[in-house]
């Protein structure tokens, strides 16, 4: 027999969703050919964007039917980052798009709102004291949350605004070392998400270690999601996170939707 409270507690969900007073908000960047995929030093493999091949459309090749074949990196547009993308976590139980288990695609939100710091300076990076600043006003972030960086950075929409590369390399915010440690280790969270393509700030190929959010988050077992928008419309506690990745065995991340439930 279900657990009659939990059963009321999904009926009334239902009908809070049904009656718009719970909606319903998109997290995801479409998914199109033009669609940034993040560039790394010539010495690397890059990684296709998305390449779209019709197999039929109502024609000879399938006269009632329409498809395509998709050929495209697991790290493409809004996607999800498994344990196992990282050398840190290839280790670990549980860490590829097929093992995590279910109930950690979904958490409550922590929002936290940088998007001024960033509008001055496009290589912000969010501190322990600064996540510790938002903490005393919103609450303890709790175990199993997603943490949500929101950097207004979804409102550059061209690729070079996108991608923000210089001779330098990119220019893009995201965590200090620290900060990933922090939330890993002391708030054990599910993982965080960005608007930017990657979890880690532009520069972060030149940091100690290299990419230290992917390195410290996956190593810890957490996970990431990138090219997220619509974060301005979450509330900076409330909202309820569901980002599962596709099923890929042995995958190392996935495409996929993020949707936010948050309070009408
Ligand atoms: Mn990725």
């Amino acid at each position: 027999m279900a657990n009659e409270q939990s059963s009321d507690i999904l009926s009334q969900f239902v009908a809070e969703l049904a009656a718009g007073r719970i909606r319903v908000v998109d997290l995801t960047t479409p998914l199109e050919p033009a669609t940034p995929v993040i560039d790394l030093p010539p010495m690397f493999a890059p990684s296709p964007g998305l390449s779209v091949t019709e197999i039929s459309r109502y024609n000879d090749a399938g006269p009632a039917w329409y498809w395509n074949i998709l050929h495209l990196g697991e790290h493409t547009g809004t996607h999800f980052d498994a344990p196992i993308h990282w050398v840190t976590g290839k280790e670990l139980p549980d860490n590829t798009t097929d093992t995590i288990p279910p109930r950690k695609f979904i958490g409550p939100a922590c929002v936290i709102d940088v998007a001024a710091d960033v509008a001055q300076n496009p290589d912000f990076l969010l501190t322990p004291e600064r996540v510790q600043e938002w903490e005393a006003t919103h609450g303890r972030i709790p175990a199993g949350a997603w943490v949500l960086l929101r950097t207004g950075w979804s409102a550059r929409t061209s690729r070079a605004e996108f991608l923000n590369a210089g001779a330098d390399g990119a220019h893009s915010p995201g965590f200090a070392k620290a900060c990933s440690e922090f939330l890993a280790r002391e708030r054990d969270v599910l993982g965080v998400g960005v608007e930017t393509v990657g979890t880690d700030a532009g520069q972060a190929g030149t940091f100690d270690p290299p990419f230290p959010n992917h390195s410290t988050m996956h190593g810890a077992g957490k996970f990431g999601i990138t090219s997220l928008i619509n974060l301005d419309q979450l509330p900076p506690t409330g909202a309820v996170v569901i980002a599962a990745p596709l099923k890929i065995v042995g995958g190392s991340g996935s495409p996929l939707r993020v949707l936010a439930l948050t309070p009408a």
